[in-house]
């Protein structure tokens, strides 16, 4: 059966990227043994540099971008899936170059995909998505560093974004007292209810870089990069640890190596898209354990496929509060 879908569809041509909503043929969607029925994704900041075109995201044209989705399994050639189960896809290379979740239908490897936790709606993953599936491998990091509770205050940078509210609803249930980043005051009533103990303005992490400034901080989640990782990286307490995954500021490290060889400072990087299926059933187990739901939808608002290129342009301006489902 060639069912007939809605999509987005980004088109390159010399004027550059183009975007269409289109109607899709299941016939014409890329190899995969495992075909979902996407009920939900969202907009993560990789798929506002994807849709806007702001950074080259998409590798393969024409695509169905859109890295994360949730759905009902509609029928599997893969031993451990079967029809009507409920799963996750994040990255992998979904929406960059294998036809991604803004689509009814995505056709995947089944060893790409996860089990939607039972505690959870599909909604729900994807009101999670990568941002918080990443916060959680940030997470998990700062633990094997050995940063405890007791160690003191763990800051979260990019503090109103996807990654950094999770993070914030995810260290603050574990036990740990978070100081959120951020240059948006006007969110401190939401950044304390996810669970922040104090609120710093983002740019104290943003003028010159000191080799070392007094440490005062037992570890780190940067959604940020640049001058802020290198600002944080140097307030670091003796031994604690800063896992880093994002960009939003920059890809560059205007720092020293000071942190690292007189404080013994960690600096772990973090990678979602292609963590082993391992890693990603652990960080998938941990969220449905250590996340609490209600804060999540606190920091969720949910919009139509319709509205993705308006909010993928808000991802990238740091305009979206939290994390935004995309109901298919
Ligand atoms: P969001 O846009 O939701 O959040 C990013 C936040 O960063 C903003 O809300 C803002 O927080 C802050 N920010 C934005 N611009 C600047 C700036 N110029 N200077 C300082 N702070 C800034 O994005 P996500 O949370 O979804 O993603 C965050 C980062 O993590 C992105 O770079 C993304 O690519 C990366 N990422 C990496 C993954 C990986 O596997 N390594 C996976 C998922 C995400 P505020 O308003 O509070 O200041």
């Amino acid at each position: 059966m060639n069912r007939q879908f809605r999509a987005i569809l980004i088109s390159k041509t010399d004027k550059g990227q183009s975007l269409a909503f289109v109607t899709f043929n299941e016939d014409d969607l890329m190899p995969g043994d495992v075909t979902v029925a996407v009920e939900h994704s969202t907009v993560n900041y990789k798929d506002g540099l994807a849709v806007t075109g702001r950074a080259p995201i998409i590798r393969h044209f024409p695509l169905i971008p859109g890295v994360d989705f949730a759905g009902t399994v509609t029928a599997s050639g893969h031993r451990l899936i079967k029809a009507g189960d409920k799963v996750i896809l994040n990255g992998w290379g979904v929406g960059e170059s294998h036809h991604g979740g803004y689509a009814g239908l995505a056709r995947v490897k089944g060893d790409w995909l996860v089990p939607v936790p039972e505690n959870m709606t599909t909604a729900d993953t994807m009101a999670i998505g990568t941002a918080g599936y990443t916060a959680m491998l940030c997470v998990i990091a700062l633990e094997r560093q050995g940063v405890r509770p007791e160690d003191g205050e763990i800051l979260v940078t990019g503090a109103a974004g996807g990654v950094g509210s999770i993070a914030i609803a995810l260290l603050a249930k574990l036990g740990y007292r978070v100081a959120a980043s951020t240059g948006r005051p006007e969110e401190e009533t939401f950044l304390r209810k996810l669970g922040a103990t104090q609120i710093i303005d983002r740019g104290e992490f943003a003028g010159p870089v000191k080799a070392l400034a007094k440490a005062r901080f037992a570890g780190a989640v940067d959604a940020v990069g640049s001058t802020t990782l290198a600002n944080v990286l140097s307030q670091i307490n003796p031994e604690g640890a800063v896992a880093a995954c994002g960009l939003a500021q920059g890809m560059d490290l205007p720092g020293s190596v000071a942190p690292f060889i007189l404080r013994g400072v960690k600096l772990i990087g973090i990678n979602s898209v292609t963590a082993s299926p391992t890693r990603r059933a652990e960080a998938w187990s941990r969220l449905s354990r250590d996340l609490d739901l209600a804060k999540l939808k606190d920091l969720t608002s949910h919009a139509r496929l319709d509205d993705v290129p308006a909010i993928a342009a808000d991802i990238i301006a740091g305009k979206i509060r939290g994390r935004v489902v995309i109901d298919i």
